[in-house]
Formats: C-alpha cells, sequence, structure tokens
C-alpha cells in the first residue's frame, strides 16, 4: 500500500511537469557556469552541458561535473594561496 502512493504522485509530478515543464532549482554549483538542478515536482536531475544547454543528468555526465568540481576547487584554492602571499 505504501508503494502505491508515492507513485502515484510521482506519474502525477511527471504528468505536470511534462504540460507545464520543471521546476527546477539549483542543487549543486559546479562552477561558475555550471550547475546541477532539481525539479521540485518530479525529482527529476539535470545539467548544464558544455554547448550550453540544459541536459538529464546521467551518470557519465555526474562523474565528470565531480571532475570538473575538483579542478575549480584547486584552481580556486590556488588563487587564494597566490593572493595571501
Ligand atoms: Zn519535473
Amino acid at each position: 500500500m505504501s508503494t502505491k502512493k508515492p507513485l502515484l504522485m510521482l506519474s502525477i509530478g511527471r504528468l505536470l511537469c511534462c504540460h507545464f515543464g520543471h521546476r527546477l532549482h539549483i542543487s549543486r554549483r559546479i562552477t561558475n557556469h555550471i550547475k546541477e538542478y532539481s525539479c521540485s515536482r518530479c525529482g527529476q536531475e539535470m545539467t548544464d552541458t558544455a554547448n550550453g544547454f540544459v541536459a538529464d543528468l546521467t551518470p557519465r555526465l555526474q562523474e565528470t561535473n565531480t571532475f570538473l568540481a575538483k579542478i575549480h576547487e584547486r584552481r580556486r584554492n590556488r588563487k587564494m594561496i597566490l593572493k595571501a602571499s
């Protein structure tokens, strides 16, 4: 019984998103220009791509974003050290 109700809510959320579009909010900032988004209605995750479009967050794109976040963090730390000295 408990498994049916979330499934029904999920399908209504997806139906609303199909008609009215997703309600995206930023779930993670990767760099200044690349972000990950999550839909507050259906929970679908999306990300900015290198082309400037928003695409579904696939495991491959998630791995790429994690790698980009590491590089961005390392560069930001390096700039902070240079400014301090
Ligand atoms: Zn949605």
